[in-house]
C-alpha cells in the first residue's frame, strides 16, 4: 500500500477508501463463487471469477495512485454483475446481494469529507438499486429455493459482519496511528520549545553583553576622543604661532612645512570630533535642544560655508529657499549640521557640475515640517553601496577614499540627527549621474511640543 502520507490530505483519504472498497468488493465476489455453483448458477460463478480478478486489477492501478481509473474499474464491473444476476437470479437476488456491498461501502463514507461521500453515495445508490429494480420485469432463468435464499441472506449478513469488523479494526489502526503521530509531533514541538527558549535565553544574554560592550566602546571612545582633542589642539594652536613667527621673518620653507602640520592637525581633529559624536549618540549622551530660529538664515550660512568648496571644484550653485518656511522650533546646531554634511558631500563628489539645494515647507500627515533637498550630478553612489550609506564607516570603493578622503562617518551622524530630531532621510543615486537626499524635520522638536 503506497504510503498515504504522501499524497495531499483530501487524496489520501480518498486513496484509503477506495482501497478498502476493492477489498470489500474482491472478498465478497470471492465467497460468492461457491453458493452459485451449489445453485446450479455456473455462469454467474464464472462472472464472478471474472469480477473477482478485476477487482485485483482495479486494487492494482490504486495502489500505484491511479484511484479513479481503479475505481471506474471496480464500478464497471459492479454494475455489469448486477445486471447478469438480476436476469439470471431475479431482481430480488440480485439486489440482496448487492445492497450489502452498497451498505458496506456506504460504512466506509465515514471516513472521507462529505462532499466526496455525498458524490460517491449517488453513484453507488443509482448503479444499484436503479440497476437492479430497472430489471424487475424480467423472468430468471435460475429458480432460487428457499434453503438457498436463506444461505443467500445468511452469506450475505457473514460477509456484511465480517466487513464490518474490518474497517472497525481499521479505524481503530488509523486512531491509534494518529494518536501516535500526534503524541510524537507534541513531544517533538515541545523538544523544539525548549530549544526556542533556551535560544532565546542565549540571544538574550549576548543582546545584554553586546549592549554592555558597546557603551563600554562608547564610553571609551568619548573619553578617548576627549583626551586626544587637547592635545591636538594644543598642538594646532602652538603650529599657528609658529607659522605667524615664520611668516613674519619670512622663512617661507618652515611655514609651508608648518602649515602641513597645522592641516593634518585639524583633519585629525575633525575626525575625533565625529567620532565623539558618534559615540556621544550611542551611549545616549547626545541630546537636543530646541530654540526658536529662522531656517532660511541657517540655510544661507550653510550654502556660504560650502561655497568655496563647491567653486574650487568647478560647480555651480542652484539654491532655492522658499522664505514662508519661517521659523522652526528645534536644535538648529542639528539641523545646520545636517545641511552641512550633505552640501560638503555634493561638493566634494562632484566636478564642474551642479550642486543644489531646495528648501521648502512639506506638510505629512497632518504634522508641519519643512523638506530639504540636496542633489547634485556628480559621481553617484553604485547599489550595492546606497544600502550601506548610511552605516558607520561606509564608504564608496577604496579608489573613492583615496582620491576624496573623508572618514564614512558624516552620513551616519547625518541620519542619527535626522531620528533624533524626528524626521526622516532618503537617498536617491545613480553611479555616474549624480545623487539627491531628501530631509523632512518636523518644525517642532518632537518633545518640545
Ligand atoms: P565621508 O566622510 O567619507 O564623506 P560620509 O558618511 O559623508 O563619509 O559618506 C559616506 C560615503 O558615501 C562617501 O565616502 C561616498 O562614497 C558616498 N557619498 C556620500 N555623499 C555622496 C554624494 N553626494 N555623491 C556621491 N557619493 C557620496
Amino acid at each position: 500500500m503506497r504510503p498515504a502520507a504522501e499524497l495531499p490530505a483530501e487524496q489520501a483519504e480518498l486513496y484509503a477508501v477506495t482501497f478498502y472498497a476493492c477489498l470489500v468488493g474482491l472478498i465478497a465476489y470471492l465467497s460468492y463463487i461457491p453458493l452459485f455453483l451449489a445453485i446450479g448458477a455456473p455462469q454467474i460463478a464464472g462472472l464472478n471469477v471474472a469480477v473477482v480478478v478485476l477487482f485485483a486489477v482495479a486494487e492494482s492501478f490504486v495502489i500505484r495512485g491511479r484511484i479513479f481509473l481503479g475505481m471506474a474499474i471496480a464500478a464497471t464491473w459492479v454494475a455489469g454483475h448486477a445486471w447478469f444476476t438480476a436476469l439470471t437470479l431475479g431482481a430480488g437476488a440480485a439486489f440482496q446481494l448487492h445492497v450489502i456491498l452498497a451498505l458496506e461501502l456506504g460504512l466506509l463514507f465515514a471516513y472521507v469529507p462529505l462532499r466526496i461521500r455525498l458524490v460517491y453515495a449517488a453513484i453507488f445508490v443509482s448503479a444499484y438499486v436503479g440497476l437492479v429494480f430497472a430489471l424487475s420485469h424480467t423472468t430468471p432463468t435460475v429458480e432460487l429455493t428457499r434453503d438457498v435464499t436463506q444461505l443467500l441472506q445468511l452469506l450475505n449478513s457473514a460477509i456484511f459482519a465480517g466487513v464490518t469488523v474490518l474497517i472497525a479494526t481499521f479505524y481503530a489502526w488509523s486512531v491509534q496511528k494518529n494518536r501516535e503521530a500526534r503524541e510524537g509531533l507534541l513531544d517533538r514541538l515541545q523538544d523544539n520549545n525548549e530549544t526556542l527558549r533556551v535560544a532565546h535565553a542565549e540571544l538574550a544574554r549576548a543582546r545584554d553583553e553586546a549592549q554592555t560592550a558597546s557603551k563600554a566602546k562608547s564610553m571609551f571612545l568619548a573619553n578617548m576622543s576627549h583626551e586626544l582633542r587637547t592635545p591636538l589642539n594644543a598642538i594646532i594652536g602652538y603650529g599657528e604661532m609658529i607659522q605667524e613667527d615664520a611668516d613674519a621673518s619670512s622663512n617661507q620653507d618652515l611655514s609651508d612645512q608648518v602649515a602641513r602640520i597645522c592641516g593634518a592637525g585639524r583633519h585629525l581633529l575633525a575626525l575625533i570630533n565625529e567620532i565623539l559624536d558618534l559615540a556621544k549618540i550611542e551611549a545616549g549622551k547626545m541630546e537636543c535642544e530646541a530654540t526658536e530660529f529662522e531656517l532660511a538664515g541657517v540655510a544661507r550660512e550653510v550654502v556660504d560655508t560650502v561655497r568655496p568648496l563647491s567653486e574650487s571644484r568647478g560647480n555651480r550653485l542652484a539654491v532655492d529657499i522658499d522664505e514662508a518656511v519661517g521659523r522652526m522650533c528645534t536644535d538648529s546646531t542639528k539641523v545646520r549640521q545636517i545641511l552641512l554634511n550633505l552640501m560638503s558631500n555634493a561638493a566634494k563628489f562632484t566636478e564642474n557640475g551642479e550642486v543644489s539645494l531646495v528648501v521648502a515647507a512639506d506638510e505629512r500627515a497632518g504634522r508641519a515640517g519643512v523638506r530639504l533637498e540636496v542633489g547634485d550630478t556628480g559621481i553617484g553612489i553604485p547599489d550595492d553601496k546606497l544600502v550601506h550609506i548610511f552605516d558607520e564607516f561606509s564608504q564608496g570603493d577604496s579608489s573613492t577614499t583615496r582620491r576624496y578622503g573623508g572618514t564614512g562617518l558624516g552620513l551616519a551622524i547625518t541620519a542619527r540627527f535626522v531620528g533624533m530630531l524626528g524626521g526622516t532621510i532618503d537617498v536617491e543615486s545613480e553611479e555616474g549621474q549624480g545623487s539627491r537626499f531628501e530631509v523632512w524635520l518636523p518644525l517642532r522638536l518632537p518633545q518640545a511640543r
